[in-house]
């Protein structure tokens, strides 16, 4: 709820139209006593709010009746909606249950087959996570499981899904969030007080300022303020761009660095996250918001990045503990959920189909005074693992797209095409008794191609041979496994309810560590994904060592290869490469798969605007080379008549 929200509400509580007391200089505690009082008033009257605090955007009521307020089913939901919050019900710890009897209680009320593998109590916020093979059992139909649960143990029950591949990122992140639960708490207050600070500008104007990722792919970063606030979208870097990868972080837009409100992340690649943990070495303290997918898979891309650059003996930005205080900073928030993130901005991420957690964010900026959309990366084709993006949003005035295939001949084959491409590649590499390697991202074109391969092997549409993952692919691959929910919905059907998980055939086998890697060179056949991607480092590079001088071998590109990198040199045909004091001789097939990209092509960025709803009045075209955006954005505006931009790093644009 923005300010002027707040004191409508608080002038209804008063019911007699006084607004002198409630103006905008109501202070944090004064919002919380108004707050609790429309609380108090809508509840029925044995459920008594003993206490009430922020903490981040979320409003946590605390309550000794957490029980009865169970048997009342959706009034939670209704709450939230009526008060357009974030509600968080904690009980009272008077009245919560011993865990273990709890935990043997809850065994006895749900179904047997639910799978329950792990319980874990929270005393400081009266929360218990439930591990279930099958959730939907344990929640029951409409949630009545649920509230059966709550209504006798007193404990707010969340059930997540018990992992099929443990990932230890994941595990790591909730030890560490538990082991820093007080300091995560205070922090998390900090930054509620500040979201629902009284608002003190008087001026209204709105603009965007380019950091980085204009007119070039990598250092992704923009800085959207208001007179009120100021929030960073990504905090990229540019993995071939040398020293000057890094954004334009010193410009006195951004500094000094502390007095961002906000930073919001669209997905895990490094080119939009890679440099998120220098924001606290330059004195930054504040929330990061994204999706739960994009905090696990951004921990594990920000401390491979760091271990590699370490390995390559390269200057590395910052150290693994800032990359703790980055998740400790991290508020996740779903897809859909409206969260107030400053006094006059309202935040809600949308699917964006580019990889795991990916998203469209939309800012919703002083009651209706300016809607701004961020695409980040995004895909408008439904993919082997997700759906298409979103370009549905309540209002939309800017959007601001990546080009990255806006070129006017950047046209993508079809997923089909690309599929059988790569089988007739596989096929007649085999035959030859060679080997395929696949430089692939850990996250996003690693499991599209995984899940082509098993369907491939699995009807005999290629030989059967080991597929190896090196290098974060397997641990990202865990990931997924652990977040269902944001894929497809076939593929979550699958896993679900036909109970086949095509992540967990037996024909990956995870490379474990270097040495093991030998042996992977002397097999006679075999698929190898291994990172990066882009052949910037990595153990690809080692494959490539080992297998580039065999021309029974192939190397294939299944995704993009930006400028500078030596994956863009050898897919130009360069064919003797410098590594340090050798020269790399490529004697092995080098071909290019088109089609696997996890970025929409020319066709799909026109389609994506041509369908959106509403029509923004401006659309500003970035991340792509500049040629592309240019060429984006001029064809978008002969056929939409929309104004269109491809700004340039360090422009700032008014839009309101
Ligand atoms: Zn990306
Ligand atoms: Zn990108």
């Amino acid at each position: 709820m923005g300010l002027p929200q707040l004191q409508r509400l608080c002038k209804i509580s008063q019911g007699n139209g006084t607004t002198d007391k409630i103006s905008g200089t109501m202070s944090a505690e004064e919002v919380l006593s108004a707050l609790k009082q429309e609380i108090q008033k809508r509840l029925p009257p044995d459920i008594r709010v003993s206490d009430l605090e922020f903490e981040g955007p979320s409003l946590v009521v605390y309550t000794e009746d957490s029980k009865k307020l169970a048997e009342n089913g959706d009034i939670v939901r209704f709450l939230a909606k009526d008060l357009r919050k974030r509600i968080v019900i904690r009980p009272d710890p008077k009245v919560l249950f011993d865990p273990e009897k709890s935990a043997e209680k809850i065994r006895e009320m749900v179904p047997p087959d639910s799978g329950i593998t792990n319980f874990h109590f929270d005393t400081e916020t009266g929360e218990m996570v439930i591990e279930a093979e099958k959730p939907g059992l344990v929640i029951g139909r409409h949630g009545s499981t649920l509230r059966e649960i709550t209504k006798e143990i007193g404990w707010i029950p969340r059930v997540v899904r018990a992992p099929p591949i443990e990932s230890t990122t994941v595990r790591g992140i909730r030890t560490y969030l538990r082991s820093v639960n007080d300091e995560r708490k205070a922090t998390l207050r900090q930054i509620g007080q500040k979201i629902y600070r009284p608002a003190t500008a008087r001026d209204q104007w709105v603009r965007v300022t380019m950091l980085g990722g204009c007119r070039e792919v990598g250092r992704n970063s923009f800085l959207l303020s208001t007179a009120e606030t100021r929030i960073l979208v990504d905090c990229g870097i540019n993995v071939g761009g040398g020293n000057d990868g890094t954004p334009y972080l010193y410009v006195p837009e951004v500094y000094p660095i502390n007095q961002i409100d906000a930073v919001v992340l669209t997905h895990a690649h490094l080119d939009h996250i890679g440099l998120v943990p220098l924001l606290f070495k330059y004195g930054y303290d504040g929330p990061i918001y994204c999706t739960p997918p994009t905090r696990d898979l951004m921990a594990l891309l920000q401390l491979d990045y760091i271990e590699v650059a370490a390995r390559d003996a390269k200057k590395i930005p910052y150290e693994s503990a800032m990359i703790r205080e980055v998740i400790k900073h991290t508020i996740t928030l779903d897809y859909g959920d409206v969260t107030d993130i400053a006094p006059d901005v309202k935040l809600t991420f949308s699917n964006a189909g580019h990889i795991l957690g990916s998203s469209v964010v939309h800012f919703h900026i002083g009651e209706g005074m300016h809607n701004i959309a961020f695409t980040g990366d995004f895909k408008y084709e439904k993919t082997l693992l997700f759906d298409p993006a979103t370009n549905s949003f309540p209002r939309l005035e800017t959007l601001v797209m990546e080009g990255t295939y806006g070129g006017a001949n950047d046209m993508q084959p079809s997923r089909k095409e690309a599929q059988a491409c790569l089988q007739e590649i596989i096929q007649r590499t085999l035959a030859r008794e060679g080997k395929v390697l696949i430089p692939t991202f850990a996250v996003g074109r690693s499991q599209e191609v995984m899940i082509v391969l098993e369907e491939l092997i699995r009807n005999e549409m290629i030989e059967k041979v080991p597929v190896y993952l090196d290098g974060m692919i397997y641990e990202a691959t865990a990931i997924h496994t652990a977040h269902p929910e944001y894929l497809n919905s076939e593929l979550r059907n699958l896993i679900f309810h036909r109970g086949m998980n095509p992540f967990l055939s037996d024909s990956f086998v995870q490379v474990e560590g270097s040495s093991k890697r030998e042996k992977v060179f002397n097999e006679k056949k075999a698929i190898i994904l291994a990172t990066s991607g882009m052949l910037n480092g990595g153990p690809v590079i080692e494959y490539l060592k080992a297998l580039a001088h065999d021309e029974k071998n192939t190397l294939v590109f299944v995704g993009y290869q930006a400028e500078g990198t030596l994956g863009r040199r050898i897919q130009k045909g360069w064919n003797e490469i410098q590594m340090g004091d050798n020269t790399l001789k490529i004697k092995m097939e080098v071909a290019t798969v088109d089609g696997f990209s996890g970025h929409s092509d020319r066709q799909q960025l026109v389609d994506y605007v041509r369908r959106l709803s509403p029509k923004p009045e401006r659309i500003l075209t970035v991340h792509g080379d500049g040629s592309k955006c240019i060429d984006l954005a001029s064809s978008l505006y002969r056929r939409f008549k929309i104004e269109t931009r491809s700004p340039l790093n360090l422009e700032t644009i008014r839009l309101v």
